[in-house]
């Protein structure tokens, strides 16, 4: 029996605020524990919240970006659920009244998923248990901190667009720059929900949900393990149950932690003590102003310049890179020669020096530049290799300065060139009887010999030409008449 496999996933996005999403304290990772607490946080009696105007800012933000509906008028209502890492008792979320609704995803594959909705919702603090011999310990710093919980709809069919769409709408927050979308610190966290139906089926098997889940390949792991377990209970005749479920890393395997609630259980109701969110046009047309190039636009620009799949996913990846390429480009106006000298010879030594983009040492102008010098044959590639290793080295000067205080020109003048290529021919007249019995490579042996001479400035097309020319002269007189 075939199956399909059907995926929704419920992706928490931490905030990048200074504050919490209803009160004053800090939300800086690392911090010593519980220093970033306040009466809010700790749930003490009679705290008032107060909503963070950020964070509905950054909602506009990804409701614009995912076209959502954004709604005018939304509210906020408690979870209620018991857990010591949550003191107040409950939650502050959204239920049926969610700030963004029914918007999409564009995946780096091209398919399009659905967005049900994108709520504002407060994360819990800390239980570790891994610490005190026979004690739980709480650290409350991470209680407070904002998060807008992405619920997609059951569209993602595998393993592999589950972790594409993660991917996708990592790069999306990071562009908004409303997320720094860091897996391994917990900026972004999915809930994974998987069912299996018969091939064909338009009607929704039993789900299960794999909690928090914290990497892109561990989110592969999961669903693979999920779907082989799901797919032998099925073939089996045994029956699933809704279940949440956990990852285990080590074993690669997801075991049950609890039946799953239902929205009943939570007894959802909205929070007394705070005010409705209400969303003006004119917040959203100023948000839409500001808006920075988002990933699919980019991805549309380079395609049209025509650089192949490769190298527009390469110069999306981060935003960084994108504005790199941009600036360069606005120099050299050759998108090719300029994806390829940022993503080979940029890419290695930033690699190599493990600097971040922005603390390259050369500058996306002085890199177009130093294309555009190429492109238009004012440099040879070589040269261009050496100005950029000193560019690399500290060197501050443009290329343009460069080429000019060292005259490093292309040498294009063709008496010039022809005189040496004639000399260096002529004097190596074995070479040229060998060249000529077949040896096609002793052709290098001559081109090395005039680029040795102008110190690599030569025009090489202009070398080669002249040099079977030379070469066909010294033929003619080898074969001419006796
Ligand atoms: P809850 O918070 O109870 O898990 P939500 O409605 O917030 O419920 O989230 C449900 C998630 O599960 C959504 O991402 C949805 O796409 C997904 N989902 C719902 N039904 C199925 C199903 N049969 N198979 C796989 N995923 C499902
Ligand atoms: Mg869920």
């Amino acid at each position: 029996m075939e199956f399909d496999v059907v995926i929704g996933l419920e992706t928490h996005v931490q905030l990048r605020t200074k504050s919490k999403v209803f009160t004053y304290s800090s939300t800086a990772f690392g911090d010593d524990p519980n220093s970033n607490v306040d009466p809010i946080t700790l749930g003490l009696p009679g705290a008032l919240p107060l909503v963070n105007e950020q964070v509905i800012t950054y909602a506009i933000m990804l409701g614009l970006a995912t076209r959502s509906e954004i709604r005018r008028y939304s509210r906020f209502a408690r979870k209620h659920y018991f857990y010591p890492d949550l003191p107040k008792g409950y939650q502050i979320s959204q239920y049926d009244e969610p700030i963004l609704e029914h918007g999409s995803l564009t995946l780096k594959s091209g398919r399009s998923i659905g967005i049900t909705r994108i709520h504002i919702e407060e994360d819990a603090g800390k239980n570790i248990h891994d610490l005190g011999s026979r004690s739980s310990l709480i650290d409350l710093n991470r209680a407070g901190v904002p998060l807008l919980e992405v619920v997609s709809e059951p569209e993602i069919t595998s393993a592999e667009e589950a972790s594409d769409y993660l991917r996708s709408l990592r790069r999306l927050v990071r562009y908004l720059g409303i997320s720094d979308g860091n897996m391994e610190e917990g900026s972004l966290r999915a809930d994974v929900n998987i069912s299996l139906k018969p091939k064909g089926s338009s009607k929704l098997g039993i789900r299960n949900e794999i909690k928090n889940v914290n990497s892109f390949r561990y989110v592969e792991q999961a669903i693979a393990s999920e779907i082989s377990r799901q797919r032998e209970i099925y073939l089996s005749g045994g029956t699933i149950y809704q279940e949440t479920r956990l990852f285990d890393a080590n074993s690669g395997t997801t075991r049950v932690l609890r039946g799953k609630e239902d929205a009943a259980d939570y007894r959802y109701m909205t929070d007394p003590d705070l005010m409705p969110v209400v969303i003006t046009e004119a917040m959203i047309e100023e948000q839409k102003r500001s808006l920075p190039d988002l990933p699919d636009a980019c991805e549309e620009w380079l395609t049209d310049l025509g650089l192949s799949t490769y190298d527009v996913a390469q110069l999306t990846e981060e935003k960084a890179f994108y504005y790199y390429f941009k600036d360069a480009y606005a120099q050299s106006q050759n998108a090719k020669l300029t994806a390829n000298w940022i993503l080979s010879e940029l890419f290695a030594v930033l690699k190599n020096d493990n600097l971040d983009i922005a603390d390259s040492p050369i500058d996306a102008k002085r890199l177009g530049e130093l294309v555009a010098l190429i492109d238009q044959k004012v440099i040879s590639g070589k040269i261009a290799k050496n100005l950029f290793e000193m560019m690399i080295k500290g060197e501050k000067s443009s290329p343009k300065e460069l080429v000019k205080k060292l005259g490093l020109e292309v040498i294009t003048d063709e008496s010039q060139l022809r005189e040496i290529c004639s000399r260096i021919v002529n004097d190596n007249l074995d070479q040229v009887k060998t060249y000529l019995s077949g040896r096609d490579r002793v052709f290098g042996f001559f081109v090395g010999g005039v680029m040795k001479e102008t110190k690599g400035k030569a025009d090489p097309n202009l070398v080669n030409d002249l040099l079977l020319s030379e070469i066909g002269k010294v033929k003619d007189r080898l074969e001419g008449p006796e």
